[in-house]
């Protein structure tokens, strides 16, 4: 109970503020843009993942499978389109054997229902009849969604409950004061007794204001996506997705029957030159200078720039894009790519090291829980993620005594932990 703070109006704030209210809370979103969803949620795949590729055991793992059924029941009870059109991940020659091994056996540790391998293109045709390759795993129950539809709805709930969605809200300043916290706006100015960070892109910016450890830092990936032509969507009945290269955080280019019927490939992942860099125009120099000065930058570039030349070709010059998708379906023309379908950014956590986090992470100051990393699949797990959150960092003893530690301390924050360790579950009451 009492007054909470969400900053961020994604999918993943807007279910935590829907869980809390549900249960008496009293909440309030603070959201910068003038409607939700703007950044991730609402740029996104729109794919509900059945958890084929996460580490057995990770929070991926578990909140992507537990998120699924939720965001699958939450849909049902609203009447939002789900539609479950499952997923083949192909391998295309011999050498993603061994890979596509690994992600079946991940898949069947994580509890995929219905799960197949299959090993002749006879079959695979009978599910993609236009597919190209030698093996691939099919997920029946991967499902496609419309999140930022779902995003409103959570919000509605969330309104009905009394709680607040403020939009043109931009959070430019926290203080913590005898273990409440004090939140600033251009137009606002509140005391919570609590705040959860689900600020996406921008999430390492908020945190400095409470004095967070500056590490992750945000590292912002552009994935651009192209649109089959109308008449030509016939060639992909589900999704068809690539053996991902383990090495990366990302899945790949791939081809996605959505919601609404229209076919769309992509995303890549190239290098945003600003944290809301949608195209190759949208250049911050702060973001890009803060991102190059970063001691993670160099053992990054180092180990990816082979990947991060292939990335960038293929967004500049669309046959080399035309080629990669081509390797699934052999009949594709290039014209069929009639449109590029827009863009979203990940926001990906990055250490100091070069290193990528791969799981989601959340770390805590004081009073103030701050969500670090939640890339691909949070839209999924977001029902999920906010019941762990609320049940691991806002309902325990150790959260009353941090708050009371925050009293003591007054406007000191702790030095925060580092979040990849902080992700571990803390004690339950
Ligand atoms: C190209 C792409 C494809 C993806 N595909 C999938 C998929 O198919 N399935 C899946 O499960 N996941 C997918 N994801 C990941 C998924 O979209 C994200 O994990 C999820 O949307 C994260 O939600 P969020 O609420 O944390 O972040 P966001 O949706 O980014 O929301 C953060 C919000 O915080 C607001 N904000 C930031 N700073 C402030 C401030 N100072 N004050 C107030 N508000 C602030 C922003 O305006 C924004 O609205 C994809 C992501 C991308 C980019």
């Amino acid at each position: 109970m009492g007054k909470t703070g969400i900053v961020g109006g994604g999918i993943v704030g807007v279910a935590l503020a829907r869980a809390l209210s549900a249960r008496g809370d009293e909440v309030t979103v603070l959201e910068k843009e003038g409607r939700l969803s703007q950044h991730q949620t609402g740029h996104n795949s729109g794919v509900v993942h059945a958890g084929l590729y996460y580490k057995p055991g990770s929070l991926k793992a578990t909140l992507c499978a537990a998120g699924r059924v939720s965001i699958r029941e939450f849909c049902e009870q609203k009447g939002l389109p789900y539609r479950e059109v499952g997923k083949l991940v192909v391998a295309v020659d011999e050498s993603e054997l061994g890979a596509l091994a690994e992600i079946e056996r991940r898949s069947l540790e994580n509890g995929v229902p219905d799960l197949t391998r299959i090993d002749d293109l006879e079959r695979l045709r009978e599910i993609e009849p236009h597919v190209a390759g030698v093996a691939a795993v099919h997920s029946p129950h991967t499902a496609v969604v419309d999140y930022a539809s779902i995003t409103e709805a959570m919000a509605q709930d969330v309104r009905a409950a009394g709680g607040q969605v403020r939009l043109g809200h931009e959070v430019s300043a926290m203080t913590l004061e005898n273990g409440r916290v004090r939140v600033v706006t251009p137009v606002s100015e509140d005391v919570f007794d609590r705040v959860i960070v689900c600020a996406g892109l921008q999430s390492d910016v908020v945190a400095r204001f409470v004095g967070a450890d500056p590490s992750p830092k945000i590292l912002p990936f552009r994935g651009e996506y192209w649109e089959l032509a109308p008449e030509r969507t016939d060639l992909v009945k589900g999704m068809i997705y690539p053996v991902p290269d383990p090495r990366f955080p990302f899945l790949g280019v791939h081809f996605t029957r959505g919601v609404y019927d229209n076919v769309h490939v992509g995303p890549n992942a190239v290098p945003a030159l600003a944290r809301e860099g949608y195209n190759w125009l949208q250049w911050s120099v702060k973001d890009t200078f803060e991102s190059l000065r970063w001691p993670g930058a160099w053992p990054l570039a180092k180990q990816h720039w082979r990947m991060g030349v292939d990335e960038i070709s293929g967004s500049l010059i669309k046959p080399l894009y035309f080629q990669k998708a081509r390797r699934f379906i052999p009949e594709l023309r290039s014209s069929d790519l009639s449109h590029k379908h827009g863009a979203g950014v990940r926001a990906q956590a990055w250490g100091r090291e070069g290193e990528l986090l791969d799981d989601f992470a959340v770390d805590q100051v004081g009073p103030v829980t701050l969500l670090r990393n939640a890339p691909s699949p949070a839209a999924t797990s977001s029902i999920a993620i906010a019941e762990y959150v609320i049940d691991h960092y806002l309902d325990t003893p150790s959260a009353a005594a941090r708050a009371a530690k925050t009293t003591a301390t007054d406007a000191a924050p702790p030095a925060a932990p580092n979040p990849q360790a902080s992700t571990e579950p803390k004690p339950r009451s």
